[in-house]
């Protein structure tokens, strides 16, 4: 039997790595397309890719971390203001739970008879799963959620870094674009497909707004290059 297809459940950790290896690809090319656009050696080129590597990374790994802790926070507060409610006002929050369940569809008396037996069973994790919405699928993870991201990055940048150390300095600018560019069009055709969207839409989006990040990026080194030649 071909298994149901959800991309709900992929699309948490998907978001992240895409977008991490997309910020790695772009920021990282940007930033040695400005140092390329203003330098005829290669050492500034190397050196700027591997800093823009690193601090991309440590940021975005930072950036999610301190993002996806505060939502867990959140969610940690939630849960323990819901168990004080149950136990402070147990009938008000069996009444609260039975009103989710009618309103899902149930007649009165189910709804308080699934109620009943899902608070006897569990009530906190009855609650916030159906209350609040938390469950142990979408429980925030910061860590991985960092490590994901940061990871994301790095694989993002390697690429921008590999050119930096082999392609020829006079064309520098081109390979940076070109390369940048065929491997931002196949993470547009990996989000695409991974998430079940268009895929022409997802390629354009991604290259029109790589093209003019790294299009400004080499505006200024080359302004900054020539003012200092
Ligand atoms: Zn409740």
């Amino acid at each position: 039997m071909e298994l149901e297809k959800h991309y709900t459940n992929r699309s948490g950790w998907l978001r992240a790595a895409v977008l991490g290896a997309n910020d790695g690809i772009l920021s990282t090319t940007s930033l040695v397309i400005g140092v390329a656009a203003a330098s005829d050696t290669r050492s500034p080129i190397v050196l700027a890719a591997l800093a823009g590597l690193v601090a991309g990374a440590l940021s975005m790994s930072a950036g999610e971390y301190v993002s996806v802790s505060s939502q867990s926070d959140i969610e940690t507060a939630d849960l323990n203001r819901e168990q004080i409610e149950l136990t402070t006002i147990p009938d008000d929050e069996l009444k609260e739970l039975a009103n989710i369940y009618k309103a899902r569809g149930l007649d009165s008396e189910l709804a308080m008879q699934v109620a009943i037996q899902l608070t006897k069973h569990d009530g906190l994790e009855a609650h916030a799963r159906d209350e609040l919405g938390i469950n142990e699928m979408t429980a925030p993870k910061p860590l991985q959620a960092a490590l994901a991201s940061g990871a994301s990055f790095v694989s993002g940048g390697l690429l921008p870094m590999l050119v930096s150390l082999f392609a020829p300095i006079k064309y520098m600018v081109i390979y940076q674009y070109s390369f940048a560019i065929v491997f931002l069009a196949l993470s547009g055709i990996v989000a695409a497909e991974a998430g079940g969207s268009n895929m022409v839409k997802s390629i354009i989006r991604i290259c029109f707004w790589g093209t003019i990040a790294m299009g400004i990026t080499a505006t200024v080194g080359y302004i900054f290059g020539v003012k200092h030649s």
